[in-house]
């Protein structure tokens, strides 16, 4: 029983107070074994080796590697550019120092994929020419805009036609461009699609294909439009860059002045497509002046670290457990990025688990890889160039576990833990025996456009958990893809409690 191991009383459990709850200690103990996996089978020796180093995992460590790689050193972690590589370069040192097997290209940390980007060169602009006021109106980066992190350079003016979601599909009978003419203009468009996943799976899946950024602004730029203003006020390198168009993402205000004196709100004929599947796009009768300047890099690389650390047993070779982090982040655009909970806070927990795991002297009969994903921001380019290029069979990888956003909150949620439940009662057993934090399980319909990594290996049918973290403190400006993303949002202790449970997770996994 593990609470009487005297590892644990030098750790400061109190011996009196050890009596006092001696036999509730054996009611819990009871419940936990049936519940306990090969944590507790382990001899008395291993399982000091395991509690000596899920000890050494600290908040400390894991907040350092965060600042680290929030820093201004790496600008943001944008694949292709110089910085993510800087930061791949110190992640794979990393592993280095604690003896990790390289397993990328060439006998290397680094699995390199092509990856086009662009960088941003100034917070651009945006004015609205002729407000009900009379006058201009000058956004303010940031509060009202962020210029595409896929836009090319120019500026432009031109009057602001509503093309709600920038669909046509003809075999849907639906064309948000019908009846209006956009050509050199600038068109007003909504993200996602007038469907949802979880309501009508058949519908979702028809509007589907139209979902994407991509296709948007092609559709855009096919209809002559000269720019576009997307409803979707986050930097978001997700998306195609096309010679000639330039690309704002604005907020509230912006969408609600281009909407002044028109008579419609932009919510109310959204509400509308959504419910009677017809178009309602119009012309605003205002006109934006919209600047953005880029540098477009076609021939972009980008890279995968992955470690790893080798099984004993040659029948498992082919049979990793995998634990996966996306390194990069937005870049500058133009300022920096830092992506602190997005996803700094992933890697430096999963760093935290392969020092321990390297570091704790147990042998483990599978392989258990390390996997630092790159473009996961640019359309998780990176997850599904290894998924493409793997040279086991999917089906016989034990587990993946992602780790997405990890550095925020109270809670744990195990995403897809309930299409897995198997795999989720490995994870449950370390918490509820070491760890102790609200651990929920939820169901992924894997249905819509991939946002995680983890979409590739549950398409490839790879048993897959994605933890995310949840319950934190509300802080009041937006600190999803914006520059707010920073380390003094996050709380350090979750970070450590997640990578204890990852810890003793892939010891369970990896030694089965
Ligand atoms: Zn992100």
């Amino acid at each position: 029983m593990f609470i009487l191991n005297p590892k644990l009383l030098n750790d400061g459990v109190n011996v009196k107070k050890m009596f006092l709850f001696y036999p509730l200690a054996i009611v819990i103990a009871s419940f936990s074994l049936l519940y306990a996996q090969n944590i507790n089978r382990k001899g008395s020796s291993d399982r000091d080796k395991m509690l000596s180093q899920f000890h050494k995992i600290s908040s400390n460590t894991i907040l350092e590697y965060v600042k680290e790689l929030a820093s201004n050193k790496y600008e943001g972690r944008l694949t292709g550019s110089s910085g993510y590589d800087a930061a791949a370069d110190w992640a794979a040192a990393l592993f280095k120092t604690w003896g990790l097997t390289p397993a990328g290209d060439n006998g290397s940390f680094l699995q390199k994929f092509p990856n086009p980007y662009t960088l941003v060169l100034d917070s651009g602009g945006l004015i609205l020419n002729n407000p009900q006021t009379g006058g201009k109106i000058a956004y303010e980066y940031e509060k009202d805009f962020y210029p595409g992190a896929t836009s090319d350079s120019g500026e432009i003016t031109g009057e602001v036609v509503f093309a709600g979601y920038g669909i046509t599909a003809p075999e849907l009978n639906y064309d948000d461009y019908a009846g209006i003419d956009v050509k050199g203009k600038i068109v007003l468009l909504n993200p996602e699609i007038p469907a949802s996943p979880d309501k009508d799976t058949e519908t979702f899946m028809k509007w589907r294909p139209y979902s994407f950024h991509d296709y948007k602004m092609k559709n855009a730029s096919s209809h002559g439009a000269a720019g576009v203003l997307y409803n979707y006020q986050i930097v978001n390198p997700n998306c195609v860059f096309i010679k000639n168009q330039i690309h704002i993402e604005v907020g509230s205000r912006v969408v609600s002045d281009l909407f002044a004196g028109t008579g419609k709100t932009f919510s109310e004929l959204i509400k509308k497509i959504r419910t009677e599947k017809q178009p309602a796009s119009f012309n605003t009768g205002k006109s934006v002046t919209m600047k953005c300047r880029s540098e477009f890099h076609p021939e972009g690389i980008g890279s995968n670290v992955i470690a790893k650390i080798e099984g004993t047993d040659p029948n498992l070779k082919d049979a990793p457990v995998i634990i996966g982090a996306h390194l990069d982040h937005l870049g500058m655009c133009d300022k920096l990025m830092p992506g602190a909970n997005d996803n700094a806070s992933g890697v430096a927990v999963l760093l935290a688990a392969a020092e321990a795991l390297s570091k704790c002297g147990l042998k483990f009969k599978r392989p258990i890889i390390f996997l630092l994903f790159g473009a996961e921001e640019q359309g998780v380019k990176g997850s599904e160039f290894y998924i493409k290029n793997l040279n086991i069979p999917a089906g016989k990888i034990k587990a993946f576990l992602n780790l997405e956003s990890v550095g925020r909150g109270e809670g744990i949620g195990a995403g897809s833990g309930k299409n897995y439940p198997e795999l989720f009662k490995v994870i449950e057993s370390a918490n509820n025996e070491y760890v102790h934090r609200n651990l929920s399980a939820s169901m992924n319909s894997n249905l819509a456009r991939p946002r995680q990594d983890a979409a590739h290996f549950l398409w490839a049918h790879i048993p897959t958990i994605s933890f995310g973290t949840y319950g934190a403190p509300p802080v009041d400006v937006p600190v999803y893809h914006t520059t707010y993303d920073r380390p003094e949002i996050l709380t350090p202790e979750i970070m450590e409690d997640l990578g204890r449970i990852v810890f003793l997770s892939v010891i369970d996994l990896a030694s089965e």
